[in-house]
């Protein structure tokens, strides 16, 4: 039988050498529009053996995460707790939970991750509709309101900070706006939760998602996730199953709430890195960790002019957590993010979309956003593009 198994099995060969080594990571400077780095302690927080999903330890953790979370998002949400995956699933399971067919959603699309919205929406079978701005630029109260005059719909989605354009669409006002067209108010924070203000409540959110690998300086795979009560009352009177289990936020709800009823087997490791990245969040404080973010954003935007670069977007809409800068005529821009990488270790983003090519994305998010990493990202750019 072994001989039989070991014809039919593919081997490892020499020229696999590699696949067998010891992992090697290299250590980069991750200043691009995520993964950012990681808090050395969120790290060490991993570095512990898993225990149960339902250990009594990692039970109070739960609610502790929950806590914290809730603190991060400056909402009282009872249903409020971290998805299972990065940034899409959270993102997905909004819609998931909330949409119904022929339920009409309208997203406001200003970048790529507007974009996202629209096809996940339309999975679930959403009729869809949208309102469009350039890449760089924001939605007005007033053009909101024409939208919602228009299209009458159920769920109104809005991305706070577009990480493609690196613009921040201010939310003032726009729960009133849903509240008085009786539609729920659905936000992406994926890149603004840990860095830029939020206060879900008071803005009347009643969809939000985030990741953990941007703002909250964790690694990738577990993301906050939250539904106001209006949001939860759409759920509960759903004519049918949310159309997908893993994501059910009603099964889900069973194990982060009193029951907790086996759903899937928790990532506890990634829990343990949320839960240390949400109290470093919350011992720094928000408005000083909103004020470090914006103060080390200031000295990159001046250290770009100074170099002769332009930003994309307008000083009143730019977020202090993603900044696109303009390509200058004649550079190419991989070429520079290429060697900011192999000689540098410092790692920045590429255009999306429509603005490949056209705009570097340059992330200092959470850990990250610190003087001397935006000296060093300075220094290199100097020295790369000659200027
Ligand atoms: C990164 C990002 C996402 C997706 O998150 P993943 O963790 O990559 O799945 C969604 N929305 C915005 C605005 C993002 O920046």
């Amino acid at each position: 039988m072994s001989s039989t198994l070991s014809v039919s099995m593919p081997a490892v060969n020499n020229t696999d050498r590699s696949a067998i080594a010891p992992l090697q990571v290299p250590d980069r400077l991750l200043l691009g529009p995520g993964p950012s780095n990681a808090d050395p302690t969120v790290v060490a927080a991993m570095n512990h053996q898993p225990i149960g999903h339902l250990d009594p330890a990692y039970l109070q953790m739960m609610d502790e995460v929950q806590t914290l979370l809730r603190y991060a998002w400056q909402t009282r949400n009872p249903m409020t707790f971290p998805i299972a995956g990065t940034g899409s699933a959270a993102m997905e399971a909004t819609l998931a939970n909330t949409v119904e067919p022929g339920d009409k959603v309208l997203v406001g699309v200003k970048g790529y991750f507007g974009h996202r919205l629209v096809d996940m929406a339309s999975r679930y079978q959403a009729d869809v509709s949208t309102l469009h701005k350039p890449w760089g630029e924001v939605f007005s109260l007033s053009e909101l309101r024409q939208g919602l005059e228009t299209h009458r719909p159920q769920i109104l989605a809005l991305v706070h900070a577009e990480t493609s354009t690196g613009v921040c669409q201010p939310l003032e006002g726009v729960g009133e706006l849903c509240r008085e067209f009786d539609c729920l108010l659905l936000v992406d924070t994926v890149t603004s939760l840990g860095g830029v203000p939020i206060f879900l409540d008071e803005w009347g959110v009643d969809l939000a998602y985030s990741c953990s690998q941007k703002g909250l300086s964790c690694p990738p795979g577990i993301s906050p996730f939250t539904l106001s009560s209006r949001a939860v009352e759409k759920l509960q009177q759903r004519a049918a199953k949310v159309p997908n289990w893993y994501l059910d936020a009603t099964l889900l709800a069973k194990y982060w709430g009193r029951d907790r009823t086996y759903h899937h087997t928790a990532p506890v490791n990634l829990t343990f890195a949320l839960r240390e990245a949400l109290r470093l969040l919350a011992e720094e404080g928000l408005e000083a960790r909103w004020q470090r973010h914006q103060q080390t954003a200031q000295k990159l935007w001046t250290g770009l002019a100074d170099l002769g670069l332009t930003c994309h977007v307008d000083a009143a809409y730019r977020l202090p957590t993603l900044t696109t800068v303009r390509v200058p005529d004649g550079v190419e821009a991989k070429a520079v993010i290429r060697q900011l990488l192999t000689e540098y270790n410092l790692e920045i983003g590429g255009g999306l979309g429509e603005l490949a090519g056209k705009v570097w994305r340059i992330g200092l998010m959470g850990h990250n956003s610190q003087p001397e990493k935006v000296e060093t990202l300075l220094h290199a750019l100097k020295q790369v593009l000659a200027v």
